[in-house]
Formats: structure tokens, C-alpha cells, sequence
């Protein structure tokens, strides 16, 4: 895969798998997630649980930015793992990034209000998988309006659920 190709950010990759909705939306920087409580949140949580953490945040190409990385892992914090689908998503979509860039890394999703850690490795079927997610992010954000909304269990926790539903009937 040639690193051109590798135009989506993380959250995008995790929005994928979420709602498609929210990814057009958060794409076309329909953006209301700084006021949502759950991701003012996450912020806090990601300040506070992780301070003495050695390691540092690495931002690579304005595309991907980690939580953590050290010689063999590259870590996420998150708040709950009720995500957990996407957030995999997104740190085996981080795996490949770096492996395109001769980095080898293993993945860990720390869920410190559950005291949980999954590991996560890429495999060839991700492989395969992640350029297709990559050619259907940018098919949905191409799209002239956002796609259909749904009800999702999720949509009352999401940053657009008063775009998207307030004044609508259940
Ligand atoms: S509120 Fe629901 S339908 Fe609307 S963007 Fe969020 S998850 Fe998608």
C-alpha cells in the first residue's frame, strides 16, 4: 500500500465502525464533540489516569495519534470498553500505519475504569481488511449528504444525538 493511500485518521477509522453518519459529519467538521460531555470525559480521564506514564504521545504524519508507544507496544486509554469493535478498529488500524513504516508494534486498549487491558495484534485478515475500510471512509465522506441516521443504542452517548434526534418522535 502506498502511504498516499493512508488518508484517514484514527478516530475516522473508529467513527467507521461506530455510525457512518458520524463519520461524514465529523468529517465534513459538523463538530459539536468538544462540548459533549462523554469526550470533555475521555480527555480528563486520559489526562489524569496516565501522568506518570513515561512514554509519550506520538503524533505521526497529522494522522495518527497515540497514546502510548515503547519498543513493543502501542497503547490507547479509553473510558469504557462498550465500544470495544471500534476501538480495536482504530488501534489495529494505528498496527498497520506503523508497519508500513517498517514498525512492528503489538496493541493495548487500557479500559482503567474497568482495570482492563486487551491486546490486540494485527493479523493478515486485518491486513487485507484495512485498505477496505480505508476505500469505504473516503466513499462516505464523498457522499454530498450525510447518510441516514439510525437508531443506534449508542446515539444517546453520541456528540450529534441532539443533531441528529432532538425534536424527532422515539
Ligand atoms: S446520534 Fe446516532 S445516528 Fe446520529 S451520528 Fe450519532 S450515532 Fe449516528
Amino acid at each position: 500500500m502506498q502511504w498516499d493511500d493512508l488518508k484517514a485518521t484514527g478516530l475516522q477509522v473508529q467513527y467507521l465502525k461506530v455510525c457512518e453518519r458520524k463519520l461524514w459529519l465529523h468529517s465534513h467538521q459538523l463538530g459539536f464533540e468538544d462540548e459533549d460531555d462523554k469526550v470533555q470525559q475521555g480527555k480528563v480521564l486520559h489526562d489524569t489516569s496516565y501522568q506518570r506514564q513515561k512514554s509519550k504521545e506520538v503524533l505521526i504524519e497529522n494522522l495518527i495519534r497515540i497514546d502510548m508507544m515503547d519498543k513493543h507496544y502501542v497503547g490507547e486509554v479509553k473510558s469504557s470498553s462498550k465500544m470495544g469493535q471500534a476501538d480495536k478498529a482504530q488501534i489495529l488500524y494505528y498496527l498497520f500505519v506503523l508497519e508500513q513504516m517498517g514498525i512492528y508494534r503489538k496493541g493495548k486498549i487500557h479500559y482503567p475504569k474497568e482495570k482492563r487491558v486487551d491486546e490486540i495484534e494485527l493479523t493478515e485478515e486485518d491486513r487485507e481488511a484495512i485498505p477496505k475500510w480505508l476505500a469505504q471512509i473516503q466513499q462516505i465522506i464523498q457522499l454530498d449528504k450525510p447518510p441516514k441516521k439510525k437508531k443506534l443504542r449508542y446515539c444517546t452517548k453520541c456528540a450529534y444525538y441532539s443533531f441528529c434526534w432532538v425534536g424527532e418522535e422515539e
